[in-house]
């Protein structure tokens, strides 16, 4: 099993501990008729629309997030996973295959009015020496007469079957108790903006791009009183900012207010600080100098947000000092520089005249608010498999990867996770991209795609 990660050039980069878990996953397997996509409903309170079940259709894969006990997990029916030819015992022993590699539990429904039939005992085979927890559930024990046959289930091998009515519910309380017991912890979201607080904005920029002349522009008279914002503890280095009838905790701007020397030396300084700030903001606006060509430094900047995950505002300042001319070399330097961020949210402001400075605040929601998007599971799945339809993977080494499923595990940056049976093109991966950022937006965010490849 391998983990990598898209790095913020479109490189396939090995992942590193802190790349995203998604919530755990349970795949559902079993053979057809036995009850999967009911039982899945079932666990799903049918929250989300379910690909409708029209005879003669083969079963999209699906994967839908699921909630029990205030536990997140995501649930994946492997209905569509059956490759055809090797015959119905063989496919649905690739399908536990798949299922096992691709999961952190599995659950293994069986017909518990049929009993265990060869091809249960086939799938239970290979489940037997699976890694992951593998549950048994006893499906269509609509009664309490129905109860007799499930001791029977025990011959799989995997312990105690669990008797359950997909169609009635019954018993899917301790099924799903016993599922929750079986699955590792959900992890949490890494960056959390504290429930409530103002947003935290960072401004950075080179020296003399006007950082100081647009804070104090923003800040203009009205200085927000500390104290006045209830449950609010603000860093003597933050200023907390209203604007557009929000308030806006700017942090680390202490450094902007001091005339800092630009003597040598203290640039690396300054660096780190920037850095720093980025690090303890949510969205970070980088004033760039309208008049004067974009340079490495602002454009190591914006790398520097992007690795860091934050949502980005680009603010060209000193735009009072931008004529004709200079409008359209700054249009061909965009699209030469700024090819990494073209989602970037941008104003144009002038710190001097005050000029458009009131469009900064609802640029800084927006990428907020794409920062904090999740789309849920099923949807994006739907949008995968029909996109995956229309343009399958290439083929490498004479195989065709296939795209099992994917989740965002994330918000605070956007995280999707790709499940996979081979490794994916890197042409492909940013197809895949791109095509999510038509369909979803995310405007003003940077989005990460982490790809799991299990052979
Ligand atoms: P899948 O092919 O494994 O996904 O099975 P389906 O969920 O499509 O169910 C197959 C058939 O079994 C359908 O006609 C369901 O209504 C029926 N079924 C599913 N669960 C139960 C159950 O708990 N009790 C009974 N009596 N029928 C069920
Ligand atoms: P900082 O080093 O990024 O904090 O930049 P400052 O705010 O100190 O500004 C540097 C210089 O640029 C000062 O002389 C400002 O008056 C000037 N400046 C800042 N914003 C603007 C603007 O929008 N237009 C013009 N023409 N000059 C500006």
């Amino acid at each position: 099993e391998a983990e990598w990660e898209l790095s913020a050039d479109g490189e396939m980069v090995e992942g590193s501990e802190e790349a995203a878990l998604p919530q755990p996953v349970l795949a559902v397997v079993g053979r057809p008729n036995v009850g999967k996509s009911t039982l899945v409903n079932r666990i799903l309170g049918r929250r989300e629309a379910v690909v409708q079940d029209i005879p003669g259709v083969t079963r999209d894969r699906v994967a839908y997030d699921a909630l029990w006990n205030g536990r997140k997990f995501t649930v994946v029916d492997t209905g569509g996973w059956e490759p055809d030819a090797t015959g119905l015992q063989g496919a649905v022993a690739a399908q536990a295959e798949l299922a096992m590699s691709a999961s952190d539990a599995v659950l293994l429904v069986v017909d518990a009015t049929v009993g265990a039939t060869a091809t249960d005992d086939a799938v239970a085979r290979v489940l037997r020496r699976s890694d992951r927890p593998v549950l048994v559930a006893a499906n269509k024990v609509d009664s309490e007469r129905a109860m007799a046959e499930v001791h029977q289930l025990w011959s799989l091998g995997l312990g105690e079957p669990l008797p359950v009515s997909g169609l009635h519910g019954r018993g899917s309380g301790d099924l799903l108790d016993a599922v929750l017991a079986a699955l590792p912890e959900s992890p949490r979201d890494l960056v959390g903006h504290g429930g409530g607080g103002p947003r935290r904005v960072a401004l950075v920029g080179k020296p003399n791009v006007g950082k100081s002349s647009l804070l104090n522009k923003l800040a203009g008279e009205q200085r927000v009183v500390v104290d006045s914002v209830a449950g609010t503890t603000v860093d003597p280095v933050d200023e907390l900012i209203e604007l557009d009838g929000e308030i806006w905790k700017f942090v680390d701007t202490a450094g902007l207010r001091k005339r800092v020397n630009t003597a040598s030396g203290t640039e690396y300084y300054a660096s780190l600080r920037t850095k720093a700030a980025i690090e303890a903001a949510e969205v970070v606006a980088v004033l760039l100098d309208a008049s004067e060509p974009i340079t490495e430094q602002d454009l190591r900047v914006i790398t520097d947000i992007v690795e860091a995950g934050r949502a980005l505002v680009l603010a060209f300042n000193k735009w009072d000092l931008v004529d004709e001319d200079r409008r359209t070399q700054l249009t061909r330097e965009l699209d030469r520089g700024l090819v990494r961020v073209p989602w970037a949210e941008h104003v144009n402001v002038s710190a001097r005249t005050g000029r458009a400075v009131a469009k900064l605040a609802p640029a800084l929601r927006k990428a907020l608010d794409s920062w904090d998007t999740r789309v849920p599971t099923g949807q994006l799945n739907a949008w995968l498999n029909e996109l995956i339809q229309a343009t399958p993977p290439p083929v490498r080494g004479g195989k065709q990867p296939r795209v099992l499923f994917a989740t965002q595990a994330q918000t605070r940056p956007p995280t999707v996770v790709l499940f996979t049976t081979g490794f994916l093109e890197a042409g492909y991966r940013r197809f895949l991209e791109r095509r999510f950022r038509e369909t979803f937006g995310f405007a003003g965010s940077p989005i990460r795609f982490s790809i799991r490849v299990r052979e």
